[in-house]
């Protein structure tokens, strides 16, 4: 006896499409015999893991018969000492994802909207809809957020809204200014998601910064992570900055062990690696003049980029996966971004020169 365990399942997650990673480089080996693969599709930092992480990782695994700190207390602590707020804010999550979802399930359900801009991260959706809410998704201006759309877009459903700054995969960014203007207009009743996964790339004294917004807005939730910047991609370590009620809730449904020691410790040493970070970021710096003038000497156009990835643009007769297809054969894998309504671009993660070069080598062999 058997039945349709599709159709049995919860009404909300039956219209679920599953999140298309980025091809693992293992996965693309196996398929293809190729010994040497370059992977900008995942906005992974290229520089690898951070020596002083990997020590302290070999440290912490003498510990895995035991259960994790429940609580993180030692990762808390070493945040809201950085960045100047509670730990009794600070939510930790099995990548800033497992956060997104935590803030889904606890203020949407069926009945409930949420609001994001076309183009946003794909998680919103995905997270919104397992919970059986409503999308609200407003127009891009730009390929970036319209914060003055989505504020009237604000139902007398809507529960939640979530802002990606800077936003996968457009590489788009809102002033702080802007934010402001927008928080100062949503009711005190919607929860707003400010999803600042790439933070650590912005550059100058003037960029946004969500952690300074906190103590005026209590209906606020930042959101960050070590998989991206701090090179932790694989650990599955985020967290979520908000006021203490709202951190309270979230902590109510997290799972009790949903961080695991060795991310915990090695989280604790990405934060006092300050070199890696900052080596990180001119490796971005260099890489993005590297692909802005590579792909204009290609005649491609792209969105222009706050992150560590680019958006490049593709004559609409170019079919963008047969592209994708043909990159993989030269070894390169990048992200086709067909599920974001960007039929006509690819996202490239920003790597080390020579993966770079390699990217511009593999496109303007396919294009030709
Ligand atoms: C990568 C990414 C995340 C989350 O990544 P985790 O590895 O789960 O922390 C969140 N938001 C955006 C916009 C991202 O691109």
């Amino acid at each position: 006896m058997s039945c349709d365990y599709i159709a049995l399942a919860n009404t909300s997650i039956q219209g679920i499409s599953p999140y298309q990673a980025g091809k693992p480089i293992e996965e693309l080996q196996r398929e293809l015999g190729l010994e040497h693969i370059v992977k900008l599709a995942s906005n992974e930092n290229p520089l690898g893991a951070s020596k002083q992480v990997l020590a302290a990782l070999q440290a912490a695994s003498a510990d895995i018969a035991r259960y994790p700190d429940s609580n993180g207390f030692e990762l808390k602590h070493t945040l809201a000492e950085q960045l100047g707020v509670a730990a009794s804010q600070i939510t930790l999550g099995n990548g800033s994802n497992d956060v997104l979802d935590l803030i889904a399930r606890a203020y949407i359900e069926p009945g409930k909207s949420a609001v994001y801009s076309k183009h946003a991260f794909v998680v919103y959706p995905l997270a919104v809809q397992a919970c059986g809410g409503r999308a609200i998704v407003t127009p891009a201006r730009e390929w970036g957020h319209d914060l003055a759309a989505m504020a009237d877009a604000i139902d007398d459903d809507t529960s939640l809204v979530f802002i990606a700054n800077p936003n996968n995969p457009t590489g788009t960014s809102v002033s702080e200014a802007q934010l402001v203007d927008f928080l100062d207009k949503v009711p005190a009743n919607v929860v707003v998601v400010l999803d600042e996964a790439y933070f650590e790339y912005f550059e100058g004294d003037e960029h946004p910064d969500g952690v300074s917004l906190l103590a005026h807005y209590p209906n606020l939730i930042v959101t960050r992570t070590f998989s991206k910047a701090y090179g932790l991609a694989a650990l599955r370590v985020g967290y979520a900055l908000a006021s203490e009620q709202i951190t309270d809730v979230l902590n109510r449904l997290r799972a009790p062990f949903n961080v695991n020691s060795l991310g915990l410790a090695g989280a604790v040493a990405a934060l006092g690696d300050h070199d890696y970070l900052q080596q990180g970021r001119s490796v971005n710096r260099a890489g993005m003049q590297q692909l802005q003038a590579g792909f204009g000497n290609l005649g491609l156009a792209y969105i222009p980029s706050v992150a560590n990835f680019i958006a490049v643009e593709f004559a609409s007769e170019i079919d963008t996966m047969t592209l994708y297809q043909q990159l993989l054969q030269q070894g390169v894998i990048v992200r086709p971004v067909g599920v974001y309504g960007m039929p006509n671009h690819l996202r490239v993660s920003i790597g080390l020169e020579q993966e770079n070069a390699a990217l511009l080598t593999a496109l303007q062999n396919v294009l030709a």
